[in-house]
């Protein structure tokens, strides 16, 4: 998930200054960093190259999706259909099957405060309430899990995850920033943006990955229309104009809140 800012104050001024609020100020030349061949790839597969991180052995695009080495390489061999829309719900070509399942969902590590920890339950909830095909447990502090939550020490992201495996299993981890976990911020922002990861852990994008402006301010960016790579499938039934209370929707602000609304009701009911 995008760039959180700390106050309304700084809020406002970044929003003005930068096309995103994916990363901190430090990260604009990270691109320098990356060859033009893996943005290559990476562009190939469907997604953005603007501000590309690198994280130990995989790459980080819009602000909080991995993408390893594999997605890279396989990223050639997929083809599908060109979609252009509107502020809508997509999935990825990749989803998790044998429904029903459950999915458990485990921490490790250190850095899982006790407002995290009641977050981690609260996402849980959230989707256990929609009567999904999958069930969603909390396991553990050892790890684990199908998916595992761990803290890190980054300012690179709010939290960051991956999507689905092509073996039909959830992306395994989640990578929550250290500075969002504590008491400075609310246990619904923390369930919110834990909720977000776990979307994408299943397969959805972000509601406005073809313009993420829409929900984090700045100039249009298009993160990638995805013939090719993880995909960006449209969702029957979720409306083409602009859905301001999805939970996918890319940035958020340090006090939002965003339950399921109906359409992401309507996504996840269709999906799972
Ligand atoms: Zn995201």
């Amino acid at each position: 998930m995008k760039k959180l800012i700390n106050t309304f104050a700084v809020l406002t001024l970044l929003f003005a200054g930068f096309n995103s609020c994916t990363q901190d100020d430090s990260t604009t030349s990270i691109n320098d960093e990356i060859s033009n061949a893996v943005l290559e790839q990476i562009k190939a597969l469907g997604f953005g190259t603007d501000n590309v991180i690198k994280e130990d052995d995989h790459y980080i695009v819009e602000g909080d999706i991995i993408l390893h080495k594999r997605d890279l390489e396989e990223g050639a061999h997929k083809q599908t259909l060109l979609r252009i829309a509107g502020v809508e719900q997509y999935h990825t070509f990749n989803l998790v099957t044998g429904l029903p399942r459950t999915i458990v969902v485990t921490t490790s590590g250190s850095g899982i405060t006790t407002r995290l920890s009641n977050a981690i339950n609260g996402a849980i909830a959230r989707y256990n309430a929609e009567g999904l095909g999958l069930t969603f447990v909390r396991g553990g502090t050892s790890g684990g899990g199908n998916i595992n939550i761990r803290v890190v020490n980054t300012r690179q992201y709010i939290a960051s995850a991956g999507f689905p495996t092509s073996s039909g299993n959830p992306y395994g981890t989640i990578s929550y920033a250290k500075t969002y976990a504590s008491n400075t911020y609310s246990e619904n922002f923390m369930t919110t943006v834990v909720a977000h990861e776990m979307g994408h852990c299943i397969g959805f994008r972000h509601t406005d990955w073809m313009n993420r402006s829409y929900s984090c301010g700045g100039s249009a960016v298009n993160e990638g229309q995805s013939t090719t790579g993880v995909g960006a499938v449209l969702i029957p039934g979720t409306p083409s104009g602009p859905d301001s209370g999805s939970w996918m929707l890319a940035c958020l602000s340090a006090t939002t809140n965003r339950p399921f609304n109906n359409n992401d009701k309507t996504a996840l009911d269709y999906l799972y």
